[in-house]
């Protein structure tokens, strides 16, 4: 009797022992995965275990992440937009916020009443047209810094000539009318300005060739010439920008014209060589 009681009393013994043991193991094994499901960060299993006990504060916790992928979106999408033009509305239709093309004309049935000026610098492409009666003759400042510029070359042994500057509304007519009975009004687009939309209406832009290279003029291999790469990479010195850079043509409307520069002054002209940039990405336009 008393053997049989012991052995009961060892086997109630061996099983609690046992239960305790085993479970631990179970309990051990909870609070592992439990921990595996947060990224093995304590504290923040220990903030799930306290969401486990109040249900509701644990669906928000779920659902935060689900709001909070929205104003991202709306970032990415403002971001976007702000590469365009200015202020756009969110609330316009994505396919009016597809990219400008800059080489296509605006559909207006007038020139405007006054020129464009941006930060102080006037502006005239294709988008931006001056008035018909826009008429200030060439630049003196910018035929001032188009000497010095010049008196610089020919002490490089470059003798350059400005062979076109300021054009009259009436004259750049007759040019692009010429041009579109030659080649078409498409391709005389994209290499001449429609009267009000030139810039040498502005008097402010100048092309650029040597004397006794004239078969350079106007031309793109004038960009391989001497002269041509002088003027390049000094014209900013001087207030200079090459207007229509190559590969830009989709900004500024021009395909590449190795021979055209437009006086903006030496600071705008400087920071626009030095930045590689367009005379309307300099502006924000
Ligand atoms: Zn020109």
């Amino acid at each position: 009797m008393k053997q049989t009681k012991k052995k009961i009393e060892f086997d109630k013994k061996f099983y609690i022992k046992w239960m305790v043991i085993a479970m631990t193991a179970i309990w051990a094994a909870i609070a592992a995965v439990w921990l595996s499901m947060h990224n093995w960060d304590a504290e923040e299993s220990m903030k799930a275990v306290a969401r486990a006990f109040t249900e509701q504060p644990a669906e928000t916790e779920q659902q935060a992440p689900a709001e909070e992928e929205a104003p991202v979106k709306d970032e990415q999408t403002a971001t976007e937009e702000t590469e365009q033009p200015e202020t756009q509305p969110e609330e316009q239709p994505e396919e009016e916020a597809a990219p400008k093309d800059a080489t296509v004309y605006p559909d207006i049935d007038q020139l405007p009443a006054e020129p464009t000026v941006v930060n102080g610098i006037l502006l005239a492409n294709k988008q931006h047209p001056l008035p018909e009666t826009y008429a200030p003759g060439e630049n003196a400042e910018a035929r001032a810094a188009f000497d010095s510029m010049a008196q610089a070359a020919a002490e490089d042994g470059l003798q350059l000539v400005a062979f076109s500057t300021y054009r009259a509304f009436d004259r750049q007519k007759q040019l692009y009318e010429g041009y579109v009975a030659k080649d078409g009004q498409a391709a005389a687009d994209r290499y001449s300005a429609r009267p009000g939309f030139s810039e040498h209406q502005t008097g402010l832009a100048f092309d650029i060739g040597e004397a006794g290279q004239e078969q350079h003029w106007a031309s793109a291999s004038f960009g391989d010439t001497a002269g041509g790469k002088w003027v390049k990479e000094n014209a900013h010195n001087y207030g200079f920008i090459l207007r229509y850079p190559e590969g830009k043509e989709q900004i500024t409307g021009y395909m590449h014209e190795s021979w055209h520069f437009r006086y903006v002054g030496k600071e705008a002209a400087t920071a626009i060589y030095k930045q590689n940039l367009t005379l309307e990405e300099y502006l924000g336009i």
